[in-house]
């Protein structure tokens, strides 16, 4: 069943829209310091090939604000600037090129520092996300709403937006995150049906590994499946190229964007004749830079594996020592065990090249 979004505003974050019927992007932040200029303009161009459409990077002071010009320059996709307290940061990093800025108006000093602020972004047409996040909460919103709930989240997101719309400024994006699930998800079904401004989704602190992106995919994909969230964010505790890996991977469960290698593979059983976990693993590492949505199929026997192999568009079966490849349903050839991950990843390679010429 294709899900109905919900009707938003529509921004734009350098050349990504963001809302009203765009494609839901997925976005990751650094987590070099952004002071280091090679290793920040590094972490990003690998996102980048993973598929990172928006980036943001911490701005805790003057001298990663100086750095964003430089960094800004040396990458092709959007950069916002993560700001807190000072908005000549804020004022720094608009200067510098940002494409948006994440800040709290009610945390950056007082109405003329907000003005300054807003009046910069609204002349470069850069847009504000109001992040709220629970673990950071206004005493007085706990106060007035029962300590860390939904509605407390909402309100102290209101509380921005008034700012900022006080000031004419509807360029907005909204975050709630939570590390508990269920509180996330309340707190954006509640504000989903108070404004029309695009949502960025998150679990924030989700974890490592596993953990986290199941956490994740369980809060983002339970509010996509609803038609809510127009960006997304994975965190995760690691290196954020997997933040991207995760995030096309809860789009594409749902059927609401594919981008790359979809691998399917066989959790394995005393049937299995070939390594399939160091193999799919390869896959999954090696491929992460071909953006051509393709089906790649690794299976261990000959019980489910020639069906699964012959659906995907490339595809290995394992027998007795050897493998059996397939490319578009028909079976190519017998490959040695030991070239197995070698021989499907050029196959892939190969067929991604020849699809994207036709
Ligand atoms: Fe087991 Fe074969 Fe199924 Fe893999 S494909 S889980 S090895 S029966």
């Amino acid at each position: 069943m294709a899900v109905r979004r919900r009707p938003t505003r529509q921004v734009y974050v350098g050349h990504v829209a963001v809302g009203g019927g765009a494609p839901i992007s997925v976005q990751s932040m650094t987590n070099t310091d952004t002071r280091d200029v090679a290793a920040t303009v590094a972490q990003i161009q690998r996102l980048s090939r993973a598929g990172c459409e928006i980036v943001r990077l911490a701005v805790p002071d003057t001298a990663a604000a100086a750095a964003l010009a430089a960094i800004k320059k040396q990458v092709e996709i959007p950069i916002v600037a993560d700001i807190h307290f000072d908005y000549r940061l804020a004022l720094a990093a608009l200067e510098a090129g940002v494409d948006g800025l994440r800040l709290n108006p009610g945390n950056i000093g007082g109405p003329e520092k907000v003005r300054a602020v807003v009046k910069e972004a609204a002349a470069r047409q850069v847009p504000i996300r109001i992040g709220v996040n629970a673990g950071s909460l206004e005493k007085e919103a706990m106060a007035a709403h029962g300590g860390v709930t939904a509605a407390a989240m909402v309100a102290s997101a209101l509380k921005h937006v008034r700012i900022l719309e006080d000031m004419g400024f509807y360029d907005i994006k909204i975050s709630l995150k939570a590390a508990e699930v269920p509180l996330m998800l309340e707190a954006y079904r509640r504000i989903a049906e108070v404004v029309d401004y695009p949502l960025h989704l998150g679990v924030t602190e989700a974890g490592p590994g596993l953990a986290g992106a199941v956490k994740s995919a369980v809060g983002i994909g339970i509010l996509l499946s609803e038609g809510i969230g127009d960006t997304i964010r994975v965190s995760l505790t690691g290196d954020p190229v997997q933040e991207v890996v995760a995030g096309f991977a809860i789009l594409s469960s749902l059927g609401l964007r594919h981008r790359g290698i979809d691998l399917i593979s066989c959790p394995t059983c005393g049937r299995c004749q070939i390594d399939v976990e160091g193999v799919a693993a390869r896959v999954q590492q090696e491929l992460q830079d071909i953006p051509k949505p393709l089906k790649v199929a690794v299976m261990g026997c000959a019980v489910n594996g020639p069906g699964e192999a012959r659906q995907a568009d490339v595809g290995i079966a394992g027998g007795p020592g050897f493998g059996l490849l397939f490319r578009h349903g028909r079976p190519v050839r017998k490959i040695e065990e030991g070239d197995m991950a070698r021989v499907l990843i050029e196959e892939v390679r190969r067929l991604a090249a020849e699809e994207e010429e036709d």
